[in-house]
């Protein structure tokens, strides 16, 4: 099969490889235990051009629009069994930045940008809120507009990079009767924006996944981004990537869970036998690889897809739904043939089972990808 990476995305990979591999992989263990990454990960990626490639170059981007680059990143974090940590990073350079690409005025850019590009800035968005998720429509917080502010209340929770963000895409209700949705920027420090827990959750310890409360913070009008009421266009619109991002990175743990299984089936004995000479391992693993093997040209086109802008909002709640789905599978047919092993953190299979278990909610849930798929084939 032709693939899709051509030389130049293979030397970022390896450039990628090399730097997990000594700014994060050492680190990785005390991360977990912290249930946050060490935010100056941000700015040593962004030095070497990790982060905001997607930014423009006259702000200190790369100016790039080929996912193949965000992809490839997903790839390797998978690769290395970080996938924890590696969901801020990719939250910001798969979901955040292409909001403040797409929206930012002129003036936004330039107070914003550099930071973003550089890593020195880290970001987050806000829509879930305690009493709803799936359904965004059913957003409490207000931000309502005085003068030349906006005065904001309610709370979000669930919110990744939700600690070590300095700026969150807030979703918000406007408008004289708050029946429209905004989309505001957030920033650290602002009086009445306060970080809750950083919750406790089954596995991606490393990602900070947090609270926000927000208490008649006062924010200014200039930090809204794009225009009043368009929020749910904006979400929808961008949607699109984050769940391919979600997607992608599913099927690159599944291959990592394959390899890391492959090795260990082949090295460990059991009744005078390699756990790889019994039918059943054989089997287990000729069935993987097949999901493997069918789901990758799926993948790969939804990224040349989105490269030229025609993927559509059905097409990128399949990749998610198959990519996850097919995720919390292997991991856990992988975690099997581990034995007790595959239950302790020596391995990292058992991370990425752990891990995977989110995916298929985050992002939008697979039932509520059903929908939009539905919707799609009913049409
Ligand atoms: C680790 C983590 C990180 C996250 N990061 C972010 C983030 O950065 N930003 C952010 O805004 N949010 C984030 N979220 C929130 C996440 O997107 C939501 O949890 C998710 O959208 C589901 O919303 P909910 O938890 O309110 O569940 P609910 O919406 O209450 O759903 C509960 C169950 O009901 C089902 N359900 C709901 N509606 C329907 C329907 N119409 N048809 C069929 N079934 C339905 C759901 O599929 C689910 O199984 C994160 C969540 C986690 C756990």
């Amino acid at each position: 099969m032709t693939s899709i990476y051509d030389d130049t995305h293979e030397l970022f990979r390896q450039s990628v490889r090399a730097f997990i591999a000594d700014a994060m992989v050492p680190h990785y263990d005390d991360w977990e235990r912290a249930g946050i990454m060490d935010r100056s990960v941000y700015a040593a990626a962004g030095e070497h051009g990790f982060v905001g490639f997607n930014a423009p170059e006259s702000h200190g981007g790369g100016g790039s629009t080929d996912f193949r680059f965000n992809a490839i990143i997903s790839e390797e974090l998978a690769s290395a069994g970080i996938g924890g940590a590696g969901l801020g990073l990719t939250l910001h350079n798969d979901i955040t930045v292409p909001y403040f690409v797409e929206y930012c005025t002129d003036d936004q850019r330039d107070r914003w940008m550099p930071g973003i590009a550089s890593g020195e800035v880290v970001t987050a968005i806000a829509m879930t809120e305690p009493g709803t998720g799936s359904d965004l429509r059913g957003i409490a917080t207000t931000a309502v507009r005085d003068g030349d502010e906006y005065v904001v209340n309610g709370s979000k929770t669930f919110i990744t990079n939700g600690i070590n963000s300095d700026l969150v895409i807030t979703v918000v209700r406007t408008g004289e009767d708050g029946q429209g949705m905004s989309l505001l920027v957030l920033e650290r420090g602002m009086p009445g924006f306060e970080r809750g827990r950083n919750l406790d959750k089954v596995g991606q310890h490393s990602a900070d996944t947090a609270e926000l409360f927000f208490s008649d913070v006062r924010v200014p009008a200039t930090n809204l981004l794009g225009e009043e009421g368009r929020a749910f266009e904006y979400l929808t619109f961008n949607l699109a990537q984050e769940r391919l991002s979600i997607g992608v990175y599913g099927l690159a743990v599944a291959e990592a869970a394959l390899a890391w299984t492959v090795e260990y089936v082949t090295e460990r004995t059991a009744f005078g036998s390699r756990l790889a000479s019994f039918q059943n391992t054989k089997f287990e693993l000729a069935e993987i690889a097949t999901e493997i093997a069918v789901t990758r040209p799926f993948m790969e086109q939804c990224i040349i897809e989105l490269n030229a802008g025609t993927l559509s909002a059905s097409k990128a709640a399949q990749a998610k739904l198959w990519g996850t789905e097919l995720q919390g599978r292997v991991t856990d047919r992988c975690l099997q043939m581990f034995g007790g092993y595959g239950y302790t953190s020596e391995y990292p299979i058992s991370r990425a089972w752990a891990d995977a278990r989110v995916t298929r909610i985050y992002g939008g849930t697979s039932e509520i990808m059903k929908t939009i798929i539905a919707k799609d084939v009913l049409a």
